[in-house]
C-alpha cells in the first residue's frame, strides 16, 4: 500500500502540505497527457515586428489609411450616395502592387458567399420517426421557420442590396483596373507602391440602406410607422458604410477574409474627414468632432452644448419635447454635417429627426485628453430609461477601463439607440433597448431592459478600448475583442450595482463549458456554434479566473495595463497577449491559455475520499493494541448476529474444555521476538532519525490523505476547504502544478495537530472557478437540494382529437364580423 510513504514524512508547521507524487508513474504509457506543455509550440515565433516578450517588435509597422468623404443621404429613398478619396500610407517594408478593399454591404447581395451558405435550422429530424408518427404528423410539423425569417427572406428579393461602384480612379482622375470578389475588391495600382510612399485614390459609390429589423446587419434603418409624420419618420445608423481598405500586417500580410457576418471587422488607423449631408431636419451624430456647430446647430442648441462641457448631469441639447415636435417636420431643403477623428480604426455615424440628445462633459484628467464629452441620442420611445442610464453609463465605462487600461484618448463617447441591439465603432455605439409604450400614455421598462440597457451601453462603449484602440484582429479572434471587453464590461457593471448580474462570473459558464456545442476560444469566429458563450463570457469568466483565483489583482492588473499600453493604437495577436500576461506577471500561464483558450475541457475536480491515517509506533506493544482495537471495532456480521439472537450457543461455548493456547493469546498478542526486533530497529536509527521518531510519536499528529480526481481535463489549482470538529474552517490554495506529472489523479498529504480533527472537506465552495460539478466537491457527500412541480397531463393533440361537432357551434370571431356588431 502506498499510503506508508508518508510516514516518514516531518511536520513542524501546525498545517503543512506535502505533494504525493506515487500516481505520476501511472500515466507515462498510453494516455500521456503534458497539460504543462509550453504554448511556445503553438505560437508564431517571435520576429522582429512582435517580439518574445508579446511587445512591439523594434521593426514593428503598420499602415496608414485616411479617408475624406462625401456623402448624401436620401431619406425617400433610402440610398447612401458617396465619393472617398483615400490616402493609403505603405509604412510596410514591402512594395504593394494592389489594395484589397472589404466591401461588406456586399455580403447582403444574394451571390454572396454568405448568403449561399447560411443554413437552415428548422428541421424537426425526430417528427418523422416518432413512434406515434400517425398521430404526431398532423399534431407537429415537420419543419419550422419563422415570421423573422421570412420577413428577411421578402426583404432580401425585393431589395438591390450591396454597393454600386460608378468610378475607380486614381488621383488624377484615370480609371483604375479593379476586380470585385464577393464581398472584397483588389484594386490594381498603376505603378507599385515602395515602403513609405503614399498613394490616393478615388471611389464613387451607392447602396440601398437595409432596414435592420428585416435583416440584422449591426446597421441600417429603423422604421417607425405611426410617428405623426405623412410616410413616418426613420432613424439610420451607418456602419460599413464606405468601401474601406482591408488591412495589411506582419502576420497575414492582406486579410483576405470575406465578411461572413459574425467575424467583425479589421482595420488600418487613419484620419477621416467626412461630410454628410441630410434632411436639414436630421440631427446627426458620428465618430470625431463636429467641425460647423454654427452651420448645423441652432444658436440654443450650441449655447447647451458648451453648458454641458462642465455639466454635473447630462443636459438635453434637443430635448424631448423638441424632438416630439421635429418628429412631425416636414423640409425640402438639407444640410451638411462636417466631422473630422484622428487616429481611429473606423466611422460610423446615426441621423434621424427623432433624436433627443443629451451630454455631459467627462472630466477624466490627465494631461493627454483631460476633457471627454460624453453624450446620447434616442428617440421618445428610449424614453426614461435612457435620459436616466445612457450618459451615465458611458461616463461609468470610461472610468473604470481607463482604471484598467490607458486615459480615454478620444474627445467623444457616444451612445445612440436605434434598430441595432448593440455595436461597436470608434467614439460611437449603437444601443437597442427601449421602453414599452400603454394606452394610457405611459412608458414603463422591464428590470431586464434595464440591465440591458446599462450593460450594453457599458459594453459598446467598452469596445472603444478593445478593439478600437487595442486594434485587434475581430476577423479571426473574436475573443480578442468580445472576450477582453466582457472581462471588462463584467467589472464595470459589479461597480455599477452587484445586483445588475451582468453574467461573467464562473457560473455563467458552466453549462457551455459541459455541453457538447462548445469549440475552442482560439476557433476563428465564423465557426463558432455559440459566439456568446465561447467569444464573449468563456474568455471573461477565464480572464476573471486568472485574476482573482490564480494571479491575485496585483499581478494580473499590472500585466494587463501593461499589455493594453503596449498594444495601444497597435494591433496585437493573441501569442502577443499570451506572452505579455506571462512576462509581466512572471508566472508561468502555458497551461491555463492551454486548458482554457485551446482545448473544450471543462473544469470538474472531484474530492473522491478522505483517509485519516495514524503514524504507527514500532513499539508492537502499543501498535497491537491498537489493531486489536480497530478488529475488534468492525461490525459483526449478520449472520453471527441472528444466531446470538435464536440463543444459538457455539460448541467453544458448550465445551469449555476444547479451549487452547490460541484462545488465551489472541492473533494481536506481542511475542519477545517482536520486541527484541524493535529494540534491534531503535538501536540502529541514526540520532537525528531517533529525535524525529521520538518528537512525531509525541506530537500524534493527524495525516489526512487526500484523493482528488480531474474528471474535466483542464487543470486548475484546487481550492479547499476544510471543516474541523471544533468548528474552524481553513482554507488552502493548492496551485494547479499539482497536477504536473499527473493531470487526472492526484494525492495531497495535510497533516494537522492531533486535536485538530477533520470532519469534511469541500473544494471550490465559493464557484471560483467554474466547477461544472459541484457535488463530488464534498466529502463527505451532501444531500442535492432541488425543487419538484406537480403538473397537469396535456390535452391530446391532432386532428381527430378535436370535438369539432362542439368546436363549430363557436360564433365567428373575424375583424369584419365584430365591426359589423357595432
Ligand atoms: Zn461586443
Amino acid at each position: 500500500m502506498r499510503l506508508s510513504r508518508y510516514l516518514i514524512v516531518l511536520m513542524t508547521f501546525n498545517l503543512v502540505t506535502v505533494q504525493a507524487n506515487a500516481s505520476a508513474i501511472e500515466q507515462t504509457k498510453g494516455n500521456f497527457q503534458d497539460k504543462f506543455r509550453q504554448l511556445e509550440e503553438n505560437l508564431p515565433t517571435p520576429n522582429d515586428y512582435r517580439n518574445a516578450a508579446g511587445e512591439p517588435g523594434k521593426d514593428y509597422w503598420q499602415q496608414q489609411v485616411d479617408y475624406k468623404i462625401d456623402v448624401q443621404l436620401d431619406e425617400e429613398k433610402r440610398r447612401l450616395s458617396g465619393s472617398e478619396i483615400i490616402t493609403y500610407h505603405n509604412n510596410s517594408p514591402y512594395t504593394l502592387k494592389y489594395l484589397w478593399f472589404q466591401l461588406e454591404q456586399n455580403r447582403f447581395k444574394s451571390d454572396s458567399v454568405a448568403e449561399r451558405t447560411s443554413v437552415f435550422k428548422g428541421v424537426n429530424t425526430h417528427a418523422n420517426n416518432s413512434v406515434n408518427a400517425r398521430d404526431t404528423d398532423e399534431a407537429k410539423a415537420f419543419a419550422k421557420i419563422g415570421l423573422r425569417q421570412l420577413r428577411r427572406q421578402q426583404f432580401m428579393n425585393d431589395n438591390e442590396l450591396g454597393y454600386e461602384l460608378t468610378s475607380v480612379t486614381d488621383k488624377k482622375g484615370k480609371p483604375l483596373k479593379y476586380t470585385i470578389v464577393g464581398a472584397q475588391m483588389r484594386v490594381d495600382l498603376p505603378t507599385a507602391l515602395k515602403p513609405n510612399q503614399s498613394t490616393e485614390l478615388s471611389i464613387e459609390y451607392g447602396y440601398n440602406i437595409l432596414e435592420e429589423d428585416a435583416v440584422g446587419a449591426r446597421s441600417g434603418y429603423e422604421h417607425f410607422p405611426d410617428d405623426a409624420r405623412e410616410g413616418g419618420n426613420d432613424i439610420y445608423l451607418l456602419a460599413q458604410w464606405f468601401p474601406r481598405v482591408a488591412s495589411y500586417s506582419d502576420y497575414e500580410a492582406w486579410h483576405n477574409k470575406e465578411f461572413l457576418g459574425s467575424g467583425e471587422f479589421t482595420l488600418e488607423f487613419g484620419n477621416y474627414d467626412v461630410k454628410m449631408t441630410v434632411p436639414s431636419d436630421h440631427i446627426v451624430t458620428a465618430t470625431g468632432t463636429l467641425q460647423n456647430p454654427s452651420r448645423v446647430l441652432s444658436k440654443v442648441q450650441q449655447q447647451r452644448l458648451t453648458q454641458s462641457e462642465t455639466a454635473k448631469k447630462p443636459l438635453f441639447i434637443v430635448s424631448p419635447k423638441e424632438a416630439l415636435n421635429n418628429e412631425s417636420s416636414v423640409v425640402t431643403n438639407e444640410k451638411t454635417w462636417h466631422f473630422k477623428a484622428e487616429n481611429v480604426r473606423d466611422f460610423a455615424w446615426a441621423s434621424s429627426r427623432k433624436f433627443i440628445w443629451d451630454a455631459q462633459g467627462y472630466q477624466q484628467g490627465g494631461d493627454i485628453n483631460p476633457h471627454v464629452m460624453a453624450m446620447s441620442f434616442y428617440p421618445k420611445e428610449g424614453g426614461e430609461l435612457w435620459e436616466k442610464y445612457s450618459t451615465a453609463s458611458v461616463i461609468h465605462t470610461m472610468e473604470v477601463y481607463s482604471r484598467f487600461t490607458f486615459d480615454y484618448p478620444y474627445p467623444t463617447a457616444i451612445s445612440v439607440n436605434g434598430p441595432v441591439g448593440g455595436m461597436e465603432y470608434p467614439m460611437i455605439s449603437f444601443n437597442g433597448p427601449r421602453t414599452i409604450w400603454h394606452d394610457d400614455e405611459s412608458r414603463t421598462y422591464t428590470l431586464s431592459e434595464k440591465q440591458f440597457l446599462i450593460g450594453v451601453v457599458i459594453h459598446e462603449v467598452g469596445h472603444n478600448y478593445f478593439p478600437m484602440i487595442v486594434n485587434s484582429d475581430e476577423r479571426q479572434w473574436g475573443w480578442m475583442d468580445e472576450g477582453l471587453n466582457s472581462f471588462l464590461d463584467g467589472i464595470s457593471t459589479r461597480e455599477w450595482d452587484t445586483s445588475l448580474d451582468w453574467g461573467r462570473e464562473p457560473n455563467d459558464i458552466i453549462e457551455y463549458m459541459k455541453s457538447n456545442v462548445q469549440v475552442p476560444i482560439m476557433t476563428q469566429a465564423d465557426s463558432v456554434l455559440k459566439l456568446g458563450p465561447n467569444a464573449y463570457v468563456k474568455p471573461a469568466v477565464a480572464l476573471n479566473i486568472l485574476r482573482e483565483v490564480v494571479l491575485g489583482r496585483e499581478l494580473f492588473d499590472f500585466a494587463f495595463r501593461e499589455y493594453s499600453q503596449r498594444w495601444m493604437n497597435k494591433r496585437p495577436t493573441p501569442s502577443d497577449f499570451f506572452r505579455t500576461m506571462e512576462e509581466a506577471s512572471g508566472v508561468d500561464l502555458d497551461w491555463f491559455f492551454k486548458g482554457w483558450f485551446y482545448t473544450t475541457d471543462h473544469v470538474d475536480i472531484s474530492l473522491d475520499r478522505i483517509y485519516k491515517l495514524r503514524l504507527d509506533t514500532s513499539n508492537p506493544d502499543v501498535d497491537y493494541e491498537r489493531r486489536r482495537q480497530s478488529f475488534q471495532d468492525k461490525p459483526m456480521s449478520l449472520a453471527v448476529k441472528h444466531n446470538k439472537r435464536d440463543g444459538y450457543k457455539e460448541w467453544v461455548e458448550m465445551n469449555g474444555d476444547v479451549r487452547d493456547y490460541h484462545d488465551e493469546n489472541d492473533r494481536f498478542s506481542v511475542t519477545n521476538k517482536e520486541r527484541n526486533k524493535y529494540q534491534k530497529k531503535l538501536a540502529g536509527l541514526e540520532p537525528w532519525e531517533k529525535k524525529v521518531l521520538d518528537r512525531a510519536l509525541e506530537e500524534d499528529k493527524n495525516y489526512y490523505v487526500f484523493d482528488f480526481s480531474n474528471l474535466g481535463g483542464l487543470v486548475m489549482p484546487i481550492l479547499l476547504e476544510l471543516t474541523f470538529e471544533n468548528g474552524e474552517t481553513e482554507s488552502l490554495m493548492i496551485p494547479a502544478e499539482i497536477w504536473r506529472r499527473s493531470p487526472q489523479q492526484v494525492n495531497k498529504l495535510i497533516v494537522t495537530d492531533k486535536d485538530k480533527v477533520l470532519v469534511s472537506a469541500v473544494v471550490d465552495r465559493g464557484g471560483e472557478t467554474a466547477d461544472v460539478d459541484v457535488e463530488n466537491n464534498y466529502y463527505p457527500r451532501q444531500i442535492i437540494q432541488s425543487r419538484i412541480e406537480a403538473f397537469k397531463s396535456k390535452k391530446r393533440k391532432g386532428n381527430k382529437h378535436r370535438d369539432i361537432m362542439d368546436d363549430n357551434k363557436q360564433e365567428l370571431k373575424t375583424p369584419e364580423v365584430k365591426a359589423k356588431k357595432k
